[in-house]
């Protein structure tokens, strides 16, 4: 492949989402080496480039077909594609994958001595947010007519400035909110990281790496979710053994060297088996009981 059909991969350079997206490149097997200070980043064993570029300049990137890949926050995407499409400029993109990082919500939030019984006691008020077409959006759904009031950094401080009644803004935990004396009411947009990919089509070359890449990405997302679990057990209660196994429909059953009346059992397990199971198993007379991490999968 030729330096131009290498794909492009857009991700945030330094914030939330920067970190987790490179582990997840380097997770389906990208190596990459990146120098804190420039913007592109080649990969060493795939025909691959990063541009680190800040959150908000992804969508666009995407959408205009300058780079073929990225990983954004659905809130910035949303916000991004309604701004544009307001606007009358180029807003497809096909939504890949939704990934495991990156969750937060977009909430409006008030100050604790603000009267809030729903969202329709923002009626004539000015909402401070950096999202104002998801802000404007949820007030026409709800038939609410309030301000959006466009402010791109320090919202929390936006009603104690008296720049606005109330704020809509990113949230995870809280922890800001209440440092900022804002209680959290309505949620506007639920988010977490996608990978997403530019509408044109892409060189055959380029899609067939896609291709390859993606039930990597399903690998790595799938394994992330499961566990090993092991366990010898008694012959006599096998049935009441996995019946207590979570998503445990077809656990291997081994024999034990030398052990006529007791058998391994492994299982590949979408859920964790909490402390309580693993001490109904013990009371069956299981041991040994042995709960793994998974960090690859192929079905
Ligand atoms: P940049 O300099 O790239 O523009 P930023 O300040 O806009 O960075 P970050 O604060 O790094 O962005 O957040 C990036 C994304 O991380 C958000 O758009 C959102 O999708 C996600 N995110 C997850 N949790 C939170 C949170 N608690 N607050 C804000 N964003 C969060
Ligand atoms: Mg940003």
């Amino acid at each position: 492949m030729s330096q131009s059909n290498r794909l492009r991969i857009a991700i945030q350079k330094s914030g939330r989402l920067s970190s987790e997206s490179i582990a997840l490149l380097k997770a389906i097997g990208i190596k990459l080496q990146i120098r804190d200070r420039l913007l592109i980043a080649h990969s060493t064993n795939q025909p691959i480039d990063l541009l680190r570029v800040r959150d908000d300049d992804i969508p666009g990137l995407i959408m205009d077909g300058v780079v073929d890949l990225g990983f954004i926050g659905e809130n910035e995407l949303e916000e991004k594609m309604l701004e544009r499409r307001a606007s009358k400029k180029a807003h497809e993109f096909k939504t890949l994958r939704r990934l495991d990082f990156g969750g937060c919500r977009l909430s409006i939030a008030v100050p604790t001595e603000f009267k809030y019984d729903s969202v329709a006691s923002l009626n004539g008020k000015k909402v401070a947010t950096t999202y104002p077409y998801l802000l404007e959006r949820f007030f026409a759904e709800k038939g609410i007519s309030a301000k959006a009031v466009m402010l791109t950094g320090s919202v929390e401080v936006a009603p104690r400035a008296g720049v606005a009644d109330a704020i809509c803004d990113l949230v995870s935990t809280g922890a800001t909110l209440e440092a900022n004396g804002l209680r959290e009411e309505d949620e506007v947009f639920v988010s977490k990281a996608v990978l997403i990919q530019k509408s044109e089509d892409l060189s055959p070359d380029k899609q067939a790496l896609i291709t390859r890449l993606l039930p990597r990405i399903d690998g790595v997302l799938q394994a992330k979710e499961s566990k090993y679990i092991m366990l010898h057990a008694p012959k006599n209660y096998l049935e009441q053994v996995k019946s207590l196994l979570p998503g445990a429909e077809d656990p291997t059953v081994l024999p034990l060297a030398g052990i006529n009346d007791r058998v391994a059992i492994h299982v590949v397990s979408s859920e964790t088996l909490f402390w309580e199971t693993m001490e109904k198993l013990k009371a069956l007379g299981c041991s040994s009981i042995l709960v793994l991490p998974i960090e690859k999968m192929m079905g």
